[in-house]
């Protein structure tokens, strides 16, 4: 049986999910940036354990934004989606670590604040659909889409993480 070490240098691009190496695209949206909750934020992210492998602020491009929300590009608020975005800036991160995709969508909660469970980052800090902050893949073949479209691959750091012996085994 491999250790973590050995099965995260063995996938450096996870083939299955539940590897430690299985990653995510999280990214705070302006409103959060706005109001000054990145720390409230990311520091969720970090003290559960995952591992952040790559970050980056910008205002990202009208046709990022259109690409990244592609699947929306028919419903009546994608327009407002798009514009909301593009305003920047966006604080785009590849978070990695067992089970990141489904559980970081759990940290979230729903969509609409307004039905995330007490205690989720939507519930806890966004009030409505249009303003909810935060952004995080919804599958893993989403995750790696979206990380190969706000990252190249040189931007994601491949570091050992002592504290990964407590975390992970
Ligand atoms: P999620 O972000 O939870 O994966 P979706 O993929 O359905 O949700 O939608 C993407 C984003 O589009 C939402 O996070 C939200 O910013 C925006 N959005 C979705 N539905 C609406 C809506 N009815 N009105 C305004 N914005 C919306």
């Amino acid at each position: 049986k491999l250790n973590a070490d050995e099965v995260n240098a063995a996938t450096s691009v996870a083939g299955v999910e539940n590897t430690p190496s299985e990653r995510s695209f999280i990214a705070l949206k302006p409103d959060a940036i706005q109001r000054g909750l990145i720390a409230d934020i990311v520091g969720r992210l970090e003290r559960k354990g995952f591992k952040l492998v790559a970050m980056k602020l910008l205002t990202p491009s009208k046709e990022l934004v259109e690409k990244h929300y592609e699947d929306l590009k028919d419903r009546p608020f994608y327009p407002g989606l798009v514009a909301y975005m593009a305003q920047g800036p966006v604080l785009a991160m590849v978070w990695q670590g067992p089970g990141v995709v489904k559980t970081v969508r759990q940290m979230l909660g729903a969509t609409n604040p307004a039905q995330a469970p007490s205690g989720s980052i939507r519930s806890d800090f966004f009030l409505v659909t249009g303003r909810n902050g935060i952004h995080a893949s919804d599958a893993h073949a989403s995750a790696e889409a979206e990380i190969a479209l706000w990252f190249k691959p040189s931007e994601l750091v491949d570091w050992k993480r002592d504290a990964d012996q407590w975390i992970l085994s």
